[in-house]
């Protein structure tokens, strides 16, 4: 499959680029930047035959099959609409867009053309998270009644840009981060909140965006979601926490990029260390999407996974600007 990168992004660069051309018979034909230089240095730089300021341009080529769409937030709406009215599938980063009803006419857009948009939502793509859902799944730890996400750590030097300083671009934790946490419980779960209430803050980081949250979360069945996303806790560690009536999961550095982490469940017999794979997040986002666009199955995360994620994301954030618990909208 030939594949365009819309974005001369990090994210691209440190993971994507060589998840794609990890699976076979993939190549990157195309990177699309704002800027000519950077465009063509970072084409240079990670072996991709064209770049181009011109996005209609990119999309009108034939031999293109797919698009991954990694610049920041307010752009992908745009960019993906315009690679789907060219045909193309696409990959999108989260938050799939700036709004729900924004997010929810891209997937209506994309079911409509008969292409494939997913959400690279990572973390449900990790060993740790699979073993987890497997053992929620299989009764491990009786009903689940309370889950705690622990997702505050230090925001990179290298990312302190956008994400701390522009409300237009998307900045701020809660679309960063929140709609990961909000995709990782509804895959565990297999539900997403009713309604939320939350905090936020703006730190030692934040300029003009929230640099820190904590919410609770009612679940459809009752069970009531915590949750901790941040950028400026230097000495944190990530973790998620279910707890059911006949046992606990409790994972520590699991809500992250990397393959690592332990898993431990306890309940009346012990605590026993769960064994995961090891294998890397991003690759399996794209060989599930590969498969999607074979015919066979679903992407990882799909776009309509994108939209409720942005659902919980946007309600968060209301409930923490106007200090009332907020019902979660889906858009239908
Ligand atoms: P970056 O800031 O690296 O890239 C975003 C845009 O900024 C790029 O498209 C590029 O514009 C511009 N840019 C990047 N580096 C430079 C530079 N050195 N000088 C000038 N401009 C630059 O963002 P991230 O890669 O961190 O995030 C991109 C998207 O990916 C976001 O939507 C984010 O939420 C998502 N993301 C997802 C992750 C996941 O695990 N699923 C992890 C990290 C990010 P241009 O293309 O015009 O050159």
């Amino acid at each position: 499959m030939n594949w365009g990168l819309i974005g001369a992004s990090t994210i691209a660069a440190g993971h994507m680029i060589s998840a794609i051309r990890s699976c076979a018979g993939n190549q990157i034909i195309s990177v699309l930047s704002a800027n000519a230089e950077r465009g063509a240095e970072y084409a240079k730089t990670h072996d991709i035959r064209s770049s181009t300021t011109d996005l209609e341009a990119m999309l009108a080529d034939p031999n293109l099959d797919a698009v991954y769409i990694s610049t920041t937030n307010e752009k992908h709406k745009f960019q993906a609409l315009a690679a789907i009215a060219a045909g193309k599938h696409v990959l999108c980063e989260k938050p799939l867009a700036m709004s729900c009803a924004d997010a929810l006419e891209m997937v209506n857009a994309a079911e409509e053309a008969g292409v494939v948009l997913a959400t690279n939502h990572h973390l449900r793509n990790a060993g740790s998270h699979l073993k987890i859902k497997e053992l929620i799944d299989a009764g491990r730890i009786g009903n689940v009644q309370a889950v705690r996400v622990f997702h505050a750590v230090y925001l990179p030097e290298s990312l302190q840009g956008w994400r701390i300083n522009s409300a237009a671009a998307g900045g701020g934790v809660i679309p960063d981060i929140v709609v990961h946490d909000a995709d990782t419980v509804g895959f565990h779960l297999g539900e997403y909140p009713l309604e939320v209430t939350a905090i936020e803050a703006s730190g030692s980081l934040g300029q003009g965006v929230e640099d820190s949250v904590m919410s609770v979360w009612k679940m459809p069945s009752g069970i009531l979601v915590q949750t901790h996303e941040g950028f400026t806790l230097r000495h944190a560690e990530t973790g998620l926490e279910f707890h059911g009536t006949k046992g606990s999961i409790i994972a520590k550095n699991v809500m992250t990029q990397q393959p690592i982490g332990q898993v431990e469940l306890r309940t009346a017999d012990g605590v026993e260390e769960i064994k995961f794979s090891d294998h890397n997040l991003y690759a399996r986002s794209i060989d599930h999407f590969m498969g999607a666009v074979a015919g066979q199955g679903q992407p990882a995360a799909t776009g309509r996974d994108g939209v409720r994620s942005l659902a919980v994301a946007a309600a968060v954030k209301q409930a923490a600007t106007t200090g009332t618990r907020v019902a979660v909208n889906y858009g239908g």
